[in-house]
């Protein structure tokens, strides 16, 4: 299903790339708002979008412009209707820099909140939506939406990751990634319960996706952790490829 990406172009070597069912979001954002506002409300509401999918990409760069600096590099960002995600070639096993790199994603969106802010505070508390001063302000909330719903412990969002990262300062990896994603799933439940009750589907399709990819993410985990254990016993302790260097996959 991840197969369905149009290239877009590439920032600094990474490959930008759309999923075809964004066009779809795009679409229906359109439609909402042409039925607001006519055409000037359907401009309004695609420049929302693409400004706010702009903020996305930002923050999944500060995320891997900061793995770069040490070493890692992205293979490519790509943009789902629910947000963005970074193929990352690996996550580094340090708890300290997991937690440096991940926190650098929602950074990335305080501080466009912030820089708004300084605008956005002038304004009257009466501004059309449906206007530039509108689309401003509404930026300013997303992006400080997004940084905080981002830094919910639910694993493998942002929060989730830096839970594991804290954890696996005190437990090997793998028990860190299962305990980080057992809290995450318990929250994510609690999370689509609290949308279908609210009637707020999309975010219940959030938390759905989140809680299945953090269950994918910790098997693959275990997996590697397998595979580098039986490394291990095939050559013998000393001369053992350990979880750091064995290739994934
Ligand atoms: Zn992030």
């Amino acid at each position: 299903m991840l197969g369905w990406s149009i290239p877009l172009f590439r920032i600094r070597g990474i490959q930008l790339s759309l999923h075809a069912s964004f066009l779809l979001l795009l679409a229906y954002w359109a439609d909402q708002g042409w039925q607001d506002e006519g055409w000037h409300g359907m401009r309004w509401s695609v420049a929302l979008l693409l400004c706010f999918f702009a903020c996305v990409v930002l923050h999944e760069l500060g995320h891997c412009l900061t793995a770069r600096r040490f070493g890692i590099n992205t293979r490519r960002i790509l943009l789902l209707p629910i947000g963005g995600m970074a193929d990352m070639e690996e996550i580094p096993r340090q708890p300290s820099r997991e937690i440096v790199m991940t926190l650098a994603g929602p950074a990335v969106n305080f501080v466009i909140a912030g820089a708004l802010w300084l605008v956005v505070r002038h304004f009257k508390d009466d501004v059309p939506l449906y206007s530039p001063a509108g689309l401003l302000s509404e930026l300013f909330l997303w992006n400080l939406v997004m940084g905080c719903f981002n830094l919910i412990p639910v694993f493998p969002m942002d929060g989730g990751r830096i839970l594991r990262a804290l954890l696996a300062t005190r437990l090997p990896y793998v028990r860190a990634t299962f305990w980080a994603a057992s809290v995450g799933k318990v929250l994510a439940v609690a999370g689509i319960a609290v949308a279908l009750w609210n009637q707020v589907w999309m975010v219940a399709v959030l938390f759905t996706f989140i809680f299945a990819v953090g269950e994918m993410e910790y098997r693959l985990v275990k997996r590697r952790e397998m595979e580098a254990e039986h490394w291990q016993n095939w050559w013998g302790r000393q001369a053992a490829p350990t979880a750091e260097t064995y290739p994934p996959g």
